[in-house]
């Protein structure tokens, strides 16, 4: 069987992991944890970023640093995970789904300025696949309505926008490291932080609304509690093993472009399905590699035909607004006129650190096959 994802692993995590145990620091913010926020900070070019205990902990940090409130309005697509929503729900806010363009599978920036009203609060772009949104537009909008722009990047890590790092744009940005992602470290994320000012209260945040990163730093003689916070750092464990990773991250993303390229010239004779589109402005980092069906139908005989073949495919998102959840939550802005309809002729194929590319063959071969046989 030819799984949908494995975890990463490049071979020095149980040193990393073995050096932890021996440093006698195993919880939050030691060496590991450290080297991580320098090495994101280094790479995307951000003032300040956290690594945290995932990437849904860190947009809910980012909806506590925004103010988030009850009643206020939260722009985002439809088509997302629900941690994008949730953050901002659990602090009492309205979710307002916006179509996407279908090319992307991103947000339609030209969608947003309608479904903003006086309580809007910010707007939550979702890097789909990697592939950024339009951020040029959607921060003039934000400026020119005052809004926050929090950017879901838990898929973005090393893709660019114009040459700014996906998360770097908005005034904060989201990473994943979970199991699924380019990076891991089984769950975990980062929060990337634009702004100076809000990077103390960023940190008081993350250790339970206490002063303690000050206090380790011996700017302060004894820590205390001085705002509402929770719980958002990482294992130095965890932190050691998502370091590996980030140590050789280059190498990792060429070989992921490497199985997406494959996949992507294996695939440009099919005419039956759509590949995915990458704007001329956005370097990716082949998070995934999808194909669209003509519709739901077809789609389904397509995954079922794999599955037959030993190759684990999967569809992705069900709209958010189309969940019992998001019906109570949220609202529609306009009309759904792409996110059911693309959402249902989606399917994601293996992409994963130690796919090989004999194995890319393998399954572009057998979707060919497929559509051959007079499917
Ligand atoms: C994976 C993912 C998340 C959640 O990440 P966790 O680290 O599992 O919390 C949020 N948004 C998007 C778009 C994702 O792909």
């Amino acid at each position: 069987m030819i799984n949908f994802n494995e975890a990463p692993y490049t071979g020095k995590e149980f040193e990393f992991i073995k050096k932890a145990i021996d440093n006698k620091k195993i919880c939050g913010d030691g060496e590991f944890t450290q080297k991580c926020n320098q090495w994101i900070e280094e790479n995307t070019g951000i003032t300040k970023a956290l690594i945290t205990t995932s990437c849904t902990h860190a947009t809910e940090m980012a909806a506590i640093l925004s103010d988030v409130k009850e009643g206020d309005e939260i722009i985002m697509p439809s088509y997302t995970f629900v941690s994008t929503a949730d953050a901002f729900v659990l602090r009492g806010a309205k979710v307002v789904f916006v179509d996407i363009n279908p090319k992307t599978m991103n947000i339609d920036e030209n969608l947003i300025e309608n479904a903003i009203t006086d309580k809007t609060k910010a707007i939550v772009p979702v890097h789909y696949a990697g592939v950024s949104c339009e951020m040029d537009r959607i921060m003039e909008i934000a400026k020119n309505n005052n809004l926050m722009v929090i950017e879901d990047a838990a898929q973005g890590i090393m893709s660019s926008y114009k040459g700014k790092a996906l998360g770097t744009m908005g005034d904060y940005g989201c990473f994943s490291f979970h199991e699924t992602k380019n990076y891991s470290m089984g769950e975990g994320g980062a929060l990337l932080i634009r702004d100076d000012e809000n990077v103390e209260r960023a940190e008081i945040i993350r250790e339970k609304g206490t002063n303690r990163s000050k206090f380790f730093r011996g700017q302060i003689d004894k820590y205390t509690w001085v705002d509402a916070g929770s719980s958002y750092l990482p294992s130095e464990l965890n932190a050691a093993y998502l370091y590996a990773q980030l140590e050789v991250a280059e190498q990792i993303n060429e070989y992921r472009l490497k199985l997406w390229n494959r996949y992507n010239t294996n695939l440009k004779d099919l005419e039956q399905i759509e590949r995915p589109y990458i704007p001329k402005y956005c370097v990716h980092n082949a998070h995934m590699f999808y194909i669209k069906a003509r519709d739901l139908e077809e789609r389904t005989r397509l995954i079922t035909y794999l599955k037959e073949n030993d190759i684990q495919a999967v569809f992705h998102y069900v709209p958010l607004h189309s969940a019992p959840a998001g019906k109570r939550y949220g609202r529609f802005s306009g009309e759904d006129v792409y996110t059911t309809r693309e959402s249902e002729r989606l399917v994601r194929l293996p992409m994963f650190y130690s796919l090989q590319l004999e194995q890319v063959d393998y399954i572009t071969d057998k979707i060919i096959e497929f559509y051959m046989k007079g499917n």
